[in-house]
């Protein structure tokens, strides 16, 4: 089964350089690779150089060859800020009112996208809108992440997480998660009309709305009504984007930040996928969901 959308949104090309795995919650993959150093297979050497990256610790970056003790302060190895950006939480406003942050630095994870929740296996809905750093390209690494220097381009003003995370013990960053999350409409003033634009989308065009009708694709229970209605809800996601950005001029930087991902890049894994053809969209039942 498939459709063409011949709507007046074509495809939006430059999505294509954005990451389309599904979304980290916090920075879930930075707790699974440091826990698994703070259980001891990770050493570090007594040298102490450098400036320090997510904690206030001492830096340390001559590991190689050491294999006496285990990781007790930051080694500058910038693992934490290329497995992904901190989510931001209320404490963090003033980095966005302070222009330290911009709004085009941050990306949206809208309640029930599917994410990675720290000591948790699998994928889980999101339970509210989460804000967080954005990546770089294709992937996740934070934005602020200096490869070169393996340094934080905004330490002195690096966000909640980025401050209490220790790989080597992740006990304070797992007690904030979920604690105060920062909203869109934190960072938004209340006169700003998109404000309107951003309430209108999650009433059109929720994740929730997405999810509802691929439970009724799902297994041998395949729905031909729901999946006319998932092409056009993916559709209004696409037709409402066009519009906010023409009217406002937004980037995609902003777009992320207001609208988080569209619902199509969403769809990976979820046993329906999305193509390209005539100008329009077109999708497709997969095989399986894998
Ligand atoms: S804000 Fe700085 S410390 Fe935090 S993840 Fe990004 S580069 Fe690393």
């Amino acid at each position: 089964m498939n459709a063409v959308f011949q709507g007046p949104v074509s495809w939006p090309k430059e999505y294509s350089s954005h990451p389309a795995d599904a979304s980290l919650y916090g920075s879930p993959k930075r707790l699974r690779s440091t826990s698994m150093k703070a259980s001891g297979t990770l050493k570090r050497s007594t040298a102490t150089e450098g400036r320090p990256l997510s904690n206030g610790s001492t830096a340390n970056r001559a590991l190689t060859g050491e294999s006496s003790r285990e990781i007790t302060s930051c080694m500058r190895c910038g693992a934490c800020c290329m497995k992904g950006g901190p989510t931001l939480h209320a404490e963090d406003r003033h980095l966005i009112a302070a222009g330290r942050v911009r709004r085009e630095d941050l990306i949206t994870i809208r309640k029930g996208e599917l994410t990675h929740i720290p000591d948790r296996e699998g994928l889980h809905p999101a339970g509210t809108e989460i804000v967080k750093i954005s990546g770089k390209g294709r992937t996740w690494e934070c934005l602020f992440f200096d490869r070169a220097g393996s340094s934080c381009r905004i330490y002195e003003h690096r966000p909640l997480e980025c401050r209490i995370l220790k790989c080597w013990d992740t006990a304070e960053l797992l007690s904030v998660i979920g604690k105060d999350p920062l909203r869109r409409a934190d960072v938004i003033d209340p006169e700003d009309p998109v404000l309107e634009l951003i309430e209108g989308h999650e009433e059109e065009c929720s994740v929730r709305q997405m999810e509802d009708l691929l439970s009724l694709l799902s297994g041998s229970n395949e729905d031909p009504a729901a999946f006319e209605e998932l092409e056009e809800l993916i559709q209004r996601d696409l037709t409402f984007r066009a519009a906010a950005v023409s009217a406002f001029s937004l980037p995609l930087s902003a777009e992320l930040f207001m609208f988080g991902r569209p619902l199509f890049k969403l769809l990976g894994g979820r046993g329906v996928s999305v193509r390209e053809e005539d100008g329009g969209l077109r999708l497709f039942r997969s095989d399986s969901s894998s």
